[in-house]
């Protein structure tokens, strides 16, 4: 059978392109892990944060985020946001840091200055000489990831989609307008092939003999402890630190924290660097209340981008039928919905969705082209 596409990688970005190209097409996706998800999709921090991001990505979110609130009939079994919001607190010294936070406001995703006496009543475990100037935006909301994310690759079966695990892509190669895809354990031959293997973009690029888009994998570190004795924290918000990148927030009756670390790395199964983790807990004791006795969990993940930080969406400028996927940074969650309907539309009709044309989006805009060829790091 010749498929009209193979989906390499059915991490987020190659779960919700299957579901949007199965509505209208044949498609085999193919994973190299026994369970999709497991790489960055399975490590986030399951935030939805319209306001994170370059402005590109920015536009995005606001485009995926009414597929959150209203899937399509019988997605998924809940819902796919729970509402979190978003505090973000600057120290002495560091108040101007706020400035673009608060600047970013808008009517329909307000961000409004919090005191910090309100700030010390809502997060407890904040040291209150460590509170100088303190913003909140509401609109955060925690993403169930893995019903996002089960209820794509459902509705793509339920569509007739065809996935296989276990099985690394291991050559591709391209003879009268069709792709043969090997794996380690068969091939499959498609029309086009898209390339949504995350932090392997690049290395399937290579094996398709398309220029590199010099994607770099950044690795991100998180824990979770123990809340201060006393303190219920599934209410509390996301707190994001204006010093440093650092975040900590609820994650199941305890506190999830991160440095907010991005240190380039190869692409691979991330563990934690146990230095980062260490200068993670001496940071959180410094500027919390909180007391590390027990670290609960600890991952890391990665978060793959290409030189200007926005995503990578579209066909390749040299090599026919193959359409990248890639470069979702540490915005890849949020932004599925809206990519997915973008892969599927250019693959499908050529163009960009509506709600995509009305935002003023081109085409290179997202696509490989505006890195030009052979991108570097
Ligand atoms: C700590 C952390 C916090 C984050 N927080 C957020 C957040 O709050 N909100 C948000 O929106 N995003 C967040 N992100 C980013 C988000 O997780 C990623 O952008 C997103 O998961 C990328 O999805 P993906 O499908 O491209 O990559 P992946 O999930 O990595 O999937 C790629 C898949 O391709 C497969 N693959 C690779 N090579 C091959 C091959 N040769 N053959 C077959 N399959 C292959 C891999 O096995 C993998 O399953 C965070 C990331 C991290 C690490």
């Amino acid at each position: 059978m010749i498929y009209d596409f193979v989906v390499i990688g059915a991490g987020m970005a190659g779960a919700s392109a299957a579901f949007e190209l199965a509505a209208r097409s044949s498609v085999q996706l193919i994973e190299a892990e026994q369970h999709p998800g497991y790489h960055s999709t399975g490590r986030s921090a399951a935030l939805f944060t319209r306001n994170y991001g370059t402005p590109l990505v920015r536009r995005i979110n606001a485009l995926s985020e009414p597929f959150f609130h209203a899937p399509p009939d019988g997605f998924s079994d809940g819902p796919l946001l729970h509402p979190r919001g978003a505090l973000a607190v600057a120290g002495p010294g560091d108040e101007a840091r706020l400035d673009a936070v608060i600047k970013a406001s808008t009517r329909c995703n307000p961000v409004v200055e919090m005191s910090p006496k309100d700030v010390l009543a809502m997060v407890p475990f904040l040291r209150p000489e460590r509170v100088s100037r303190a913003a909140y935006e509401e609109g955060v909301a925690d993403i169930d990831v893995a019903t996002l994310l089960k209820s794509y690759l459902k509705g793509f079966k339920n569509r007739g989609g065809r996935i296989v695990t276990s099985e690394p892509v291991i050559a591709l190669k391209n003879g009268a307008g069709t792709w043969t895809v090997t794996t380690a354990k068969g091939t499959y031959r498609a029309k086009t092939v898209i390339n949504a293997a995350g932090a392997w973009a690049d290395k399937i690029g290579a094996l398709a003999g398309a220029s590199r888009i010099g994607l770099v994998a950044k690795r991100r570190t998180a824990i979770i402890v123990d809340a201060p004795a006393g303190d219920p924290v599934n209410a509390l918000p996301c707190v994001d630190f204006a010093s440093n990148d650092a975040y900590v927030k609820p994650e199941a009756g305890r506190l999830m924290a991160s440095p907010g670390d991005a240190t380039p790395t190869q692409p691979q199964d991330s563990q934690p660097d146990e230095m980062d983790v260490a200068v993670l807990v001496d940071w959180i004791e410094r500027e919390t209340l909180i007391t590390v006795r027990r670290i609960a969990h600890k991952w890391a993940g990665l978060r793959s981008f290409v030189a200007d930080e926005s995503p990578v969406v579209g066909r390749d400028t040299t090599v026919a039928n193959f359409v990248w996927l890639a470069g979702q940074g540490g915005y890849g969650i949020m932004m599925a919905p809206a990519l997915a309907r973008a892969v599927a539309s250019l693959c499908l009709e050529g163009r960009l969705p509506i709600d995509f044309v009305k935002s003023q989006f081109t085409i290179d805009d997202l696509g490989p082209v505006r890195l030009g060829q052979n991108a570097t790091v």
